[in-house]
């Protein structure tokens, strides 16, 4: 066997966002040994990103505030595709979230009388985001390392050793899940990005936490991290993903300069009161709301505006419409020939509030644009245009828990699947961090304790992990044909980008399909020079496996719903099919634990999706509920027959 660094925990957490630290402090606090595993440093996870605020129906701004309507938004912008058990665990228990950070030490901003301030955000009846400012991801980071460091004093007291429970590997990055001989989880293969030296953990549980996948398109607000690991880690050990269709392309990006094209403009800023403008200077969104959402939102500029001041007598501003139907409204301006000068919209805040509120309500905003950008948005508008924010899909888990289909494999936050159907609402990642990762947390503590014995690591699989790890620096690799990993990641992310986009076609996405094929074929020749010291061609190479079998599943998926909904419109399917409401598309390795070892090919099967409890269908009208479901799942609604 390979000699290696080796490490004995109860539960593995692989990622330290928002999820991955929730998970870990619940794993430590039910008293297990537990270890976070994150590639980036401690503290620099993508969620520090996170601008505008975390949603909890806790009522401090408006009191008709209420889990039941939160759930009804949050299905609401799925286009009720969504998991409906984790929507109704997710609305009922973020405000308690939110209120435990609080006994962690975080700040939130406050209202005049002194309660957590709550602020407007696109698909939100009312106001409900929960913010610092627009750093709320950045405080919940630093709260929950606050935590750790505490969890971790207490265990010095206990122990002498302050990471007797709870230890931090950063820096630290995991290729391969290793499983038992019964196929249950046993432990992870990684390196140290630094020295690059194996590591191998070994551990009964592994919660994934490891983000989104938007590195596997070029125009993107992600950072470097994105590179999809947990959900092809997942497949490789023998999980499903559901919903890969479903990516979110954020309305507003920057555009220009080119360096920064895809970086957020949070949407803080229309929820405060920025609108988007036309080259001709009108207020467009007017013009694109959707059926479904008819009679809701403002249909002049005067009940929009009023709606900032009143919300109870005015219906909110079409600008605030779920981000799915904004993104697609911008792209059709700008496609249409009404865009701004570098090929987006504006969005103009400066006109409608005073420049030092502008600078105390969005500092970030603020100064992203005058350093970036050259461009004061106290005194003129921003250009914006859609940019890849989000992906819906991924690892299928069971809600309360959080398990997924392989024992001791749970997963929570952006990598797992189910929560937000086919569109996200703004807010609702940071509340399902800590609702899932809580949960994922607990369920893993649970699955431990409950083991009669541990699932040895395999010699073998160790020696694989360590060999595909290696790998790219063989330059006889496929008779030498000495593939550069930056131009494959550069095809590959321009592929996605051009056929997988925001607007899809069959013919795009055989086409991508074709294209991904060939790039998986080029993945083995991949080359790297030098050595395993701080190589992030190396550490490029080894991501671009996760990216080719996650961006396989996008575009499959993509191929088959012949339909258009939420984050996944194809242009040959523009409306949407009941038929394909109660359907959930869920994606596997097509040859599990045989076929193509370097990038295993994939295979997408569709499966029924679980009715919705009764008492749930309930909280929405029958009309509403006819435009998305077929008569007969709607057989039961209390008002049928009334
Ligand atoms: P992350 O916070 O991304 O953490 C992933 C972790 O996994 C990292 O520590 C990473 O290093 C680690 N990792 C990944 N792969 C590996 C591997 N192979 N081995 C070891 N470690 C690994 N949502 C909201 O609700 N409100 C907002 O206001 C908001 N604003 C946003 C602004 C921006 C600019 C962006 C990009 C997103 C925003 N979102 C917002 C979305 C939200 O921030 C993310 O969905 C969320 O932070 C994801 O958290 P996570 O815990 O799942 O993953």
């Amino acid at each position: 066997m390979t000699e290696t660094e080796r490490h004995d925990y109860d539960v593995l957490v692989i990622g330290a966002g928002g999820a991955g630290l929730r998970a870990a402090i619940e794993a430590r606090q039910r008293g297990l040994r537990t270890a976070v595993i994150c590639k980036s440093l401690f503290g620099k996870a993508h969620t520090v990103m996170a601008e505008g605020g975390c949603a909890a129906a806790m009522g401090n701004v408006n009191s008709n505030d209420s889990w039941q309507v939160h759930f009804r938004d949050t299905m609401r912008g799925g286009k009720f595709l969504n998991n409906w058990r984790m929507a109704e665990l997710h609305a009922k228990e973020a405000p308690e979230r939110v209120w435990e950070l609080e006994t962690y030490g975080a700040l939130f901003d406050r209202t005049a009388d002194g309660r957590i301030s709550q602020r407007n955000f696109g698909g939100h009846t009312y106001p409900r985001l929960a913010h610092v400012g627009d750093r709320t991801g950045l405080e919940l980071i630093r709260t929950m390392q606050q935590k750790i460091v505490s969890l971790q004093q207490e265990d010095y007291a206990a122990t002498g050793d302050y990471e007797a429970r709870l230890r931090v590997f950063a820096e630290c990055t995991i290729t391969e899940l290793l499983t038992g001989d019964d196929g249950a989880i046993a432990g992870a293969f990684g390196y140290w990005r630094e020295s690059g030296r194996f590591v191998v953990f070994s551990a009964p549980a592994v919660v994934l936490a490891t983000g989104g996948i938007g590195k596997s398109f070029k125009v993107t607000s992600n950072s470097w991290e994105y590179t999809g690991d947990g959900h092809a880690l997942a497949m490789r050990a023998g999980a499903g993903l559901i919903d890969m269709e479903f990516v979110q392309f954020h309305p507003t990006g920057m555009v220009w300069p080119p360096s920064v094209k895809g970086i957020l403009v949070t949407e803080g800023v229309r929820g405060d009161g920025g609108v988007l403008k036309n080259s001709a200077g009108e207020r467009f969104m007017f013009n694109y709301v959707p059926d479904v959402f008819k009679g809701q939102y403002a249909e002049t500029v005067e009940e929009a505006d009023a709606w900032y001041t009143d919300q109870e007598n005015n219906r909110r501003t079409p600008d605030l419409l779920p981000r799915d139907e904004v993104a697609r409204a911008i792209n059709t301006e700008v496609k249409e020939g009404r865009g701004s000068p570098h090929g987006g919209v504006f969005l103009d805040i400066a006109s409608r509030m005073p420049a030092d509120e502008i600078q105390r309500r969005l500092p970030s905003m603020y100064h992203q644009f005058k350093e970036l950008a050259d461009v004061d948005i106290t005194a003129e508008p921003m250009e914006v245009g859609p940019t890849c924010h989000y992906v819906m899909g991924g690892i299928e888990v069971d809600p309360d828990t959080g398990s997924s289909s392989v024992p001791g494999l749970f997963a929570a936050g952006e990598c797992s699947g189910g929560m937000h159907g086919s569109n996200r609402l703004g807010g609702n990642s940071l509340s399902d961090l800590l609702v899932f990762g809580r949960r994922a947390g607990l369920g893993a503590a649970d699955y431990v304790s409950g083991l009669e014995s541990r699932p040895a690591v395999r010699a073998a699989a160790v020696d694989d992990a360590a060999a595909m790890a290696v790998a790219p620096f063989d330059p006889a690799a496929d008779g030498g044909s000495g593939e550069n990993p930056y131009t494959l990641h550069a095809e590959l992310q321009t592929a996605m980008n051009d056929l997988v986009g925001i607007i899809r076609t069959e013919a795009e996405m055989q086409a991508a399909l074709e294209r991904l094929g060939e790039l998986r074929e080029r993945v083995r020749g991949v080359v790297v020079e030098g050595h395993r010291q701080y190589n992030p061609g190396w550490h490029l190479a080894l991501d671009l496996r996760n990216m080719l079998m996650v961006g396989e599943a996008v575009a499959s998926s993509a191929l088959l719903r012949t339909e258009s909904r939420g984050g996944h419109t194809r242009e040959d399917h523009p409306g949407m099919d009941a038929q394909w409401r109660h359907r959930v598309l869920v994606t596997r390795c097509a040859d599990h634990g045989g076929g193509d070892p370097v990038v295993p090919r994939v295979v997408v099967e569709p499966e029924e999706r679980a009715p919705m409890r009764d008492d749930l269908l309930a909280l929405f009208d029958l009309t509403e509920l006819e435009k998305y479901y077929t008569g007969g799942e709607l057989a039961s609604h209390p008002e049928q027959g009334a």
